[in-house]
Order: structure tokens, then sequence, then C-alpha cells
């Protein structure tokens, strides 16, 4: 999954409003940001087969330190934790929305992935296969994105034009993103998709901080 997971990233803000939006985004992305890198580098291993689902071309058969569910929940914790100690006048409670938005990761992917997710390392991999019925996938991505950005909308509030504008200009390019890594040819190296996978994801943290930076929770 892709886009889809902004949607808990965008939905947050009705449950956390002193945590920025950068940062959910950041989270819910944050074993896929560990993923592209230790692909890169070879600490977990994918094969490129085309047509492995209609999806895409992604057999992911080694990736238990990002995508396993204990692996899900370590990441959590640790996100967590960081978060609580450099922010905390938050208190608990942005800490534990972080936790929460990392950890949606696992069960959004859930979804559309073919049976890879390991119960643990080396134990049953789930997944229920969503990529292979590619409308219904993007289908549920772009619901999961409207409607965490129809919340989203609701509770917070433009402190100028530019943030009456941006947040529609930015949900474009999501959905622009998830069609060009759809149709985008198939990468020439596993090091290159890994880096390119992390780097985007980063980008995309820096334009929902241009969110922040011109909305403000509703009062
Ligand atoms: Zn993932």
């Amino acid at each position: 999954m892709f886009v889809g997971h902004y949607g808990p990233a965008l939905a947050s803000k009705a449950l956390a409003k002193s945590v920025p939006l950068w940062a959910l985004f950041f989270a819910v992305q944050l074993v896929d940001v560990a993923w592209g890198l230790f692909i890169a580098n070879g600490i977990e291993h994918v094969r490129i087969v085309p047509g492995f689902t209609q999806a895409n071309a992604l057999d992911l058969y080694d990736m238990p330190l990002t995508h396993s569910l204990p692996a899900a929940f370590a990441w959590a914790i640790g996100a967590g934790l960081v978060y609580a100690i450099w922010a905390p006048r938050q208190k608990a409670a942005g800490g534990l929305v972080i936790a929460l938005a990392v950890l949606s990761h696992w069960f959004m992917d859930l979804l559309v992935h073919v049976p890879d997710l390991p119960l643990w390392p080396g134990g049953p991999e789930v997944g229920l296969g969503l990529w292979n019925h590619y409308p219904l996938a993007l289908a549920l991505e772009m619901a999961m994105l409207a409607g965490g950005f129809a919340l989203y909308l609701r509770v917070t509030e433009a402190k100028g034009v530019i943030g009456r504008i941006w947040p529609w200009i930015f949900m474009a390019l999501l959905v622009a993103a998830e069609q060009v890594n759809h149709t985008m040819p198939l990468p020439d190296s596993l090091v290159e998709a890994g880096y390119t996978a992390a780097a985007t994801f980063l980008l995309i943290t820096g334009l929902a901080a241009i969110c922040d930076l011109t909305r403000r929770p509703r009062g």
C-alpha cells in the first residue's frame, strides 16, 4: 500500500491536534522508509518479478525486520518513545498517537499484500491479497486517503489563502504519485528502487509540513 497509509495519518489529527501532520506522515511510512534503506543495502530482500501481482512486480520474500508483526510493534513502541521524549509537552498522548500511526502500517499492508507479512520472523506469512484485484486495492487506497482528508479539513482551519489551497494541491499530488507508482517502468536496480522509495516518503513528509505551517487546529 502507498498513499492509503496517509488516511490514518490525516485522521489522527482528530485524535491529537498538537501532533504535527509531518510527524504523522513520517510515522505511517516509517517501516517502509526503513524497508527502502534495508533493500538498498541488502539487509532485507525483494525480487522483481513482472506480473507478480496485478498491482506491482514485488516478490517481497524477505522483510522480517520491517514487516513482521513483532517488528511492527517494536518500531511503533520505539517511535512512540522517541516522539514522547522529543515533544515532552504533549505528554504520553502524542507518543501514543505516533505509536498507533506506525502500527497502522502493518494492518493496512495486511489488506493489500499477498501473503508475505510474517507473523513472526520465519513464521507463517499473511496478506489478504487485494493487490491481485488492483481496481479494488486502488479504490481502498483512495477511500482511506479521502476519508482521512475530510476529517483533517474538519479539525483544522486555514491561517490564510495558502492554507485553503495547499491541502487540495497536496492531495492531488498524492493521487498522481499513486498513478506514477503504478505505471512507472521497473527499476534498473534494487539499490535505486530502495533509495527512491525512502526519498519519496521523506519528500511527502516535507510536503505535509507545509500543511502544518499554513493551517492550525480549529478552535
Ligand atoms: Zn509496507
